[in-house]
């Protein structure tokens, strides 16, 4: 038997390929506004300066030294700055088509649904996730993983983000579950590992790519699959 009742799961970067999602939706993006007349030199440029710059403003809005509304009406301007590119409209409507399509991109990470599938017969499964709310519930709807969860808690729902407590605390009490009986799945090792383990919940390490990070997690996996062998 195992100790487990409850199996929480983050999505980004965990269940929805949020890296392959979003590079398809810029590749997309780059080709549909012709970025190339504007002088960037192609789609994997614009990509790489994109994803450099937003996750700078991610860091900061996780250190509560940006807000929301910051992030996302700067990066697409500061991108267009690698190339002296100063139309606001232009940067704008960019940030307004990739927030509105990312979303209904439906990549998930390899054997995500079987698995699923396989733990939803044996366990409650629920959803803890950093992302914004209504952007989080267009994801789970494209990518068919809508239906799988018990409970979703998102940070702007509780006021703060992973690794805080408080939203290990409410996604607990939601789903009438206890730390001794729950165990996390996640992508992120501050935010997923340690902040779980920081309020007594087991933990799965989810690390596809196999960086070297110290061996704290209760179980580290590289492929969703192996969830079925461990539960
Ligand atoms: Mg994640």
């Amino acid at each position: 038997m195992s100790k487990y009742n409850h199996i929480f799961f983050d999505l980004d970067h965990t269940l929805w390929d949020f890296k392959t999602n979003s590079r398809k939706m810029l590749e997309t993006l780059f080709h549909e506004f012709d970025l190339a007349r504007h002088g960037v030199e192609n789609h994997l440029q614009f990509i790489t300066k994109y994803e450099e710059i937003n996750e700078a403003f991610w860091a900061d809005y996780r250190k509560g030294t940006v807000d929301k509304k910051t992030l996302r009406n700067e990066r697409f301007p500061r991108t267009l700055a690698t190339w002296e590119i100063g139309d606001r409209e232009l940067a704008h409507a960019l940030n307004e088509e990739y927030l509105k399509r990312s979303p209904q991109q439906s990549t998930l990470f390899p054997n995500a649904l079987e698995t699923l599938d396989y733990l939803m017969n044996k366990y409650d499964v629920h959803l803890i996730t950093n992302g914004f709310k209504e952007v989080q519930a267009t994801k789970l709807r494209s990518s068919k993983l809508d239906g799988y969860f018990k409970t979703i808690t998102t940070s702007e729902d509780v006021g703060v983000l992973k690794p805080h407590p408080k939203v290990f605390h409410t996604a607990l009490n939601d789903a009438n579950a206890e730390t001794h009986d729950s165990i996390y799945v996640g992508d992120h090792f501050e935010s997923d590992v340690l902040g779980s383990k920081n309020v007594g919940m087991d933990q799965v390490f989810f690390n596809p790519e196999g960086d070297i990070y110290p061996p704290e997690a209760t179980y580290e996996i590289k492929d969703l699959k192996e969830l079925q062998d461990l539960f």
